[in-house]
């Protein structure tokens, strides 16, 4: 049974039509409140998801502010240059491996979160992201999806001054800025996806939109990320990879965010993150 899992309060909770249910009432207390902690017990999520019709709901999602389903990862991960279209507009080398960078768990927000600018050289990156549900070292492609516990938006929100400071690039501190990680609005199971390989994604700036692709477009497919990242690291339950953007980004034409432009992020199947750009002095 398929489940859709949110951070209400920072609390761990299930959805279904437009309510959601507190996992550790539900659950009779077997469930974690901490979102960290109940994305461990996937089995349980299940099981409680298929059975929600006979709980009394917590409240409406509407009423709510969600935050970041996975609030706390261990280590979120980065991939650039993971679409050509990306690639091209970049005028870089399409990477012969995934080139990795560490998109530190201290910049992960929520779904609505505003992105402080420090800068007048702020871009957006919208992303599928993929979470880890058993961890693991040396993981095989063909076991790959048997570690994803499910998928969530991401926007890798970029300070290009800072990333392009010096030579070599600085990704991670340009990526890593505090408020430049709004994941959201929830965590879909990997197995409600007809294909969670192929998957609609679009990021507007205003009404504007900017990026349009499907994830199926990724030079380096999901399980080829994860084996790859756990030949050198070993994954934990929680942890988030942010799979790279296709093209539309700002700085190709060097047009950035300015002081409240609210971004827009929506991938098929699990939602729309919306986030207001606020500028902030440095
Ligand atoms: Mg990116």
């Amino acid at each position: 049974m398929t489940f859709t899992f949110a951070n209400v309060n920072g609390k761990s909770a299930l959805i279904s039509d437009g309510s959601f249910f507190d996992l550790e009432v539900i659950s009779d207390g077997a469930v974690s409140a901490d979102p960290m902690e109940a994305l461990a017990e996937p089995e349980t999520l299940h099981t409680l998801s298929s059975d929600l019709e006979s709980f009394a709901a917590s409240g409406m999602v509407d009423d709510v502010v969600l935050g970041a389903p996975v609030p706390r990862p261990a280590n979120s991960f980065g991939i650039g240059l993971n679409y050509q279209t990306h690639v091209d507009e970049a005028a870089m080398d399409t990477p012969e491996v995934p080139m990795v960078f560490a998109k530190l768990p201290s910049c992960i927000t929520g779904p609505t979160s505003d992105v402080q600018m420090r800068s007048g050289e702020c871009d957006y990156e919208g992303e599928l992201v993929v979470v880890i549900g058993s961890g693991g070292k040396d993981i095989r492609e063909d076991r790959a999806w048997e570690h994803v516990v499910g998928l969530t938006v991401g926007e890798d929100f970029s300070d290009r001054g800072a990333q392009f400071m010096s030579t070599p690039a600085q990704f991670t501190l340009g990526k890593s800025m505090d408020s430049f990680g709004p994941t959201g609005p929830v965590l879909v199971s990997t197995d409600s996806f007809t294909d969670p390989a192929d998957l609609e994604l679009r990021t507007w700036v205003n009404e504007e939109l900017r990026q349009h692709d499907r994830t199926s477009s990724m030079i380096f497919s999901i399980p080829e990320l994860i084996s790859f990242i756990s030949r050198h690291v070993t994954l934990s339950t929680g942890d988030l990879i942010f799979t790279g953007t296709p093209e539309g980004v700002g700085f190709r034409n060097g047009v950035f965010l300015i002081d409240g432009d609210v971004v827009r992020t929506s991938i098929e199947g699990i939602g729309t993150l919306e986030n207001r750009c606020i500028s902030v002095p440095d």
